[in-house]
């Protein structure tokens, strides 16, 4: 397919100014299958995921249309709405809006909740023309009078499946309540389960359906590999793996707060800069945490899923998984930190004997074997046995397609370990899933 060119979806030049200034050469697959139809007033369903460019394909047309008609903004009542699940992502919303908009005379603020309401609210009064907001504050702040929806003609609902995983899906109804029939809406989900399309059909009139597949973000451009170790041989595995300096920006995923609190300690001990952000930090602290990590002043950043989602960071050199996730959704959501916009990214994933599972999930959804690692070189360290028991015990898993050093992964524990034989025999034993 001849590329399309961002003038050719039918933005207007300052926005194309503003694009070459960003260095936005191309638009991606949502991209130019969204914004055209935006452009014309049309409702949107996108199934797309952090990473694809989704959050260019609603901002720019809005900011667009915003700006056709110039009017000033209102006190309390604004034009477009944004919610989002998460503070983190409505601030990263917010900054692409501020980058997006900058030859715009528009006014936006982004509010969330856990931090005071008061700036949140003198921006209101002073009036914005777009909101970005997570529901809760929102609903707040609208219940105390200090915000109006019925200006509202332009109205995005974005990460809908998390906005029902956090529990949020009451608010988003009721907001939606308050907002005019007579508006574009838009709604961007990574997944489409029963909820979320009923959802849909309320919110969304005659949509244009845009289906980004997941998989071209994941399997085609990041360098994936499993190790396979026992539970209590992980913190060991990170830390060697860390040692490469390769590992320039990195985040390291486990299941829950305690672990990433556990896990980010440890490497901390072992003088690697390490900070990790969950549900119970503090805003500040993650805000803090991100913008370190964002400098480089924090090398490894340890996450839980719903913390980390979302999360805008470029130049994610690799994805950790200290602990494989038991939806297999969120390994793709995961690994989709790196390889953003077009660069080759890499996620490595410990599998402990329990996790077996979790990984068969994986694959299925991905449509592909994930290549293991670790199991040359640790078969080495193994002394032989006698051929029936060997053949048994430590077959390799697979068949490794993508075996061999990958040119980012580098970080193969390989011959520095100095684990006794015999649990290296355990990890590929028969209990093994
Ligand atoms: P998103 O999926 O909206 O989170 O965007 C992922 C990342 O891709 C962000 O860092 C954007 O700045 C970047 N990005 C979005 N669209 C483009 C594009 N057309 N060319 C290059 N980078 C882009």
């Amino acid at each position: 397919m001849t590329e399309l060119t961002f003038a050719q979806l039918g933005l207007d030049q300052r926005m194309l100014e503003t694009l070459e200034a960003e260095n936005y050469s191309i638009p991606t697959p949502i991209q130019y299958q969204a914004i055209p139809s935006l452009l014309k007033g049309r409702d949107l369903l996108g199934i797309a995921q952090t990473g694809t460019g989704k959050t260019a394909a609603f901002v720019l047309p809005i900011l667009q249309k915003l700006s056709e008609k110039p009017v000033k903004a209102a006190p309390r009542r604004p034009r477009a709405l944004i919610l989002a699940p998460t503070r983190e992502l409505a601030i990263q919303i917010g900054e692409s809006v501020k980058t997006y908009g900058r030859n715009l005379h528009l006014r936006h603020a982004v509010i969330f909740g856990g931090v005071g309401q008061s700036p949140q609210i003198q921006k209101m009064v002073r009036g914005v023309h777009l909101l970005v907001a997570t529901p809760g504050r929102l609903l707040d702040l609208i219940g105390q009078g200090h915000i109006e929806l019925d200006a509202i003609s332009f109205f995005v609902l974005d990460e809908a499946d998390r906005m029902l995983d956090m529990g949020f899906i009451h608010d988003v109804k009721k907001i939606a309540r308050l907002i005019p029939e007579k508006r574009q809406s838009l709604l961007f989900s990574a997944t489409m389960p029963r909820d979320i399309a009923r959802l849909a059909e309320n919110l969304l009139k005659n949509p244009e359906r845009v289906e980004i597949s997941p998989k071209i973000v994941t399997v085609d451009r990041i360098d994936q590999h499993v190790y396979f170790c026992e539970s209590g041989e992980k913190r060991d595995l990170l830390a060697e793996i860390l040692a490469d300096e390769n590992l320039r920006r990195v985040i390291v995923f486990t299941r829950t707060k305690h672990r990433a609190n556990r896990v980010a300690e440890f490497l901390s001990k072992r003088k690697i800069e390490t900070e990790a952000i969950h549900g119970n930090k503090s805003q500040g602290a993650r805000q803090r945490a991100l913008a370190n990590f964002r400098k480089g002043d924090t090398r490894v950043l340890v996450a839980t899923d719903i913390a980390a989602r979302g999360i805008d960071i470029d130049d994610v050199t690799h994805v950790i998984n200290f602990e494989l996730p038991n939806e297999p959704e969120s390994y793709v959501h995961r690994i989709g930190r790196t390889a953003r916009a077009g660069a080759q990214g890499v996620a490595l994933s410990f599998c402990a004997p329990d996790e077996r599972p979790y990984l068969r999930d994986i694959e299925k959804l991905i449509k592909s074997e994930i290549a293991s690692k670790g199991e040359r070189p640790l078969m080495e360290h193994i002394p032989q046995k006698p051929k029936n028991e060997q053949s048994q015990n430590n077959r390799p898993r697979r068949s490794n397609r993508k075996r061999g050093p990958s040119k980012a992964a580098g970080a193969a524990p390989q011959e520095k370990s100095s684990k006794p034989a015999r649990s290296r025999r355990r990890r590929r034993g028969p209990k093994a899933a």
